[in-house]
């Protein structure tokens, strides 16, 4: 039996980070994590090739090969998921299906052969059992959730890593806060579920025997739903190899905010060599925070807990959201005083959409606020409700907040603010020079004599140099995300 396992094409997006990897010369951020692992999940006597489409065509003579395709998407590669399917069609090659598209959205799938979703470490085997009886269905699912234990250590082999900015790894699902609007908890359930230290450090140290170095990104969606074992069992064993094999990666991952209030996990997390975390923050308005339900995020400075996450040694990237029901017309600006008095650099601001099936979602239906179905991309100068907001204004202040937020003055200016507070672990430095001398270079070419940046870039540096002249990588590579950015919205501005 020939497998193929199909990842299809993103969009260009703010996480694309497009424009960026070039500077690195890398294809894509980060590989397929989910069918690496469905891969490892697969009879073992199957041939199987993965075609990962950010990186890679995907030609009729692959589908010819192939007995049986898998496809896993997430809903911002919808369209590539129809191209891929309509190929699978006219090339009669069987279709299996799973991942958080296909999962909240199967009926607009009927024509795939097999949706295989929720959990694949419950629902695959079942479909191979029939598959290998001649007797597979058409749908698979369950309301249980999987013991990550039994989740086996991606098949790397299938992929050429140096094409990748940065490897993936998951340690937990699930997440204990439940925001209206996500559906994580939906995917993933509300009691964090783990792996063991020993499969952690299996899987980094399977990635380290593949060669690579740099980012590794433990892509949880709440890294911190389970502090005590991170604390006692996960961390300790993460600082142990790392310290033994010399720090050959630096961690990123998501958290919910209150990690700021846990000096010493922050503390563990620097010492594991984590230096970025991405944050949900929302919004700096309590009713718009009350409303979505992200109570943790409530009755607190935001600012300050921020700030303290930045002292710590860890960068942090934030999410946030305009067109709560509560949000007055002067949020725009609020958003925009409070991202930039925080120095959070990458600020990734979207329009609020209600994901299919999630609470929100159901509210809307209830409401008759529907409109149509998300794009999945976060940054969508649309939403597909009808908002409280006039529309106009909610599309034109959402406008007005990523031109500020992006142009090269205020991006800049976040950044100082941002190297002003960031306290970094001494021993990354030391391990990327190489990369950061070629992204340098090519920046200085890009952006400082080329681009319309030129004079905030060399303004920054200059400042760095003479400020805090261990920041230049991190004032180099913001300066890089920032052409990114500047690039991704100046086209969708106009
Ligand atoms: S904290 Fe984050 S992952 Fe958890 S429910 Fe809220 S938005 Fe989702």
């Amino acid at each position: 039996m020939k497998a193929l396992l199909i990842y299809p094409e993103f969009p260009d997006t703010f996480w694309s980070f497009r424009y960026a990897l070039k500077f690195i010369h890398r294809k894509a951020s980060s590989p397929p994590l989910g069918l690496l692992t469905i891969a490892a999940m697969l009879p073992e006597a199957w041939e199987k090739r993965l075609v990962d489409m950010n990186v890679e065509r995907l030609y009729d003579d692959d589908l010819k090969w192939a007995d049986l395709v898998f496809i896993s998407a997430m809903s911002v590669q919808k369209e590539s998921v129809k191209e891929v399917i309509a190929r699978c069609k006219a090339a009669e090659v069987g279709i299996v299906a799973g991942g958080p598209l296909f999962t909240t959205e199967y009926e607009a799938f009927g024509t795939v052969d097999h949706l295989v979703l929720n959990e694949a470490e419950i629902t695959l085997p079942r479909f191979l059992k029939d598959f290998e009886n001649c007797v597979a269905g058409h749908f698979y699912t369950t309301d249980q959730w999987a013991d990550m234990r039994k989740t086996p250590v991606p098949l790397w082999g299938l992929i050429n890593m140096k094409r990748y900015a940065s490897i993936n790894i998951q340690y937990s699902r699930g997440c204990p806060f439940n925001c209206e609007f996500c559906d994580i908890t939906l995917l993933c359930g509300r009691t964090p579920r783990t792996k063991d230290k020993d499969q952690i450090i299996m899987e980094l140290e399977s990635v380290y025997a593949s060669g690579f170095r740099g980012q590794v990104f433990f892509v949880d969606d709440n890294f911190i739903g389970n502090k005590k074992k991170l604390k006692e069992e996960i961390l300790p064993a993460i600082i142990e190899w790392m310290d033994m094999r010399k720090h050959p990666f630096t961690f990123n991952t998501q958290a919910s905010i209150e990690l700021s209030d846990h000096k010493d996990l922050m503390e563990m997390m620097v010492r594991a060599g984590f230096d970025v975390v991405f944050i949900g923050i929302e919004t700096p308005h309590e009713q718009s925070l009350a409303e979505c339900s992200k109570f943790q995020n409530k009755n607190r400075d935001l600012l300050a807990s921020v700030r303290n996450i930045q002292k710590s040694g860890l960068e942090v990237q934030g999410g946030f959201i305009v067109g709560f029901d509560n949000d007055p017309p002067t949020i725009f600006d609020t958003q925009i005083e409070f991202i930039q008095k925080s120095g959070v650099v990458t600020a990734m601001v979207g329009i609020l959409n209600a994901l299919p099936r999630t609470k929100l979602y159901e509210r809307l239906k209830k409401e008759q606020r529907l409109l149509k179905e998300t794009s999945g991309n976060n940054t969508d100068f649309s939403t597909n409700f009808i908002p409280v907001m006039d529309y106009d204004l909610l599309i034109n202040g959402y406008k007005k907040v990523l031109g500020t937020l992006y142009s090269p003055r205020h991006y800049y200016e976040r950044v100082r603010t941002f190297l002003r507070e960031y306290a970094p672990s001494q021993k990354k430095l030391f391990h990327f020079r190489f990369n950061y001398l070629a992204a340098f270079i090519r920046s200085i070419i890009v952006l400082g004599i080329i681009g319309k940046e030129r004079f905030h870039y060399w303004r920054l540096l200059l400042w760095t140099m003479l400020k805090r002249p261990r920041l230049i990588p991190q004032a180099v590579t913001l300066s890089i995300y920032g052409f990114h950015f500047r690039k991704i919205f100046e086209k969708r501005l106009g």
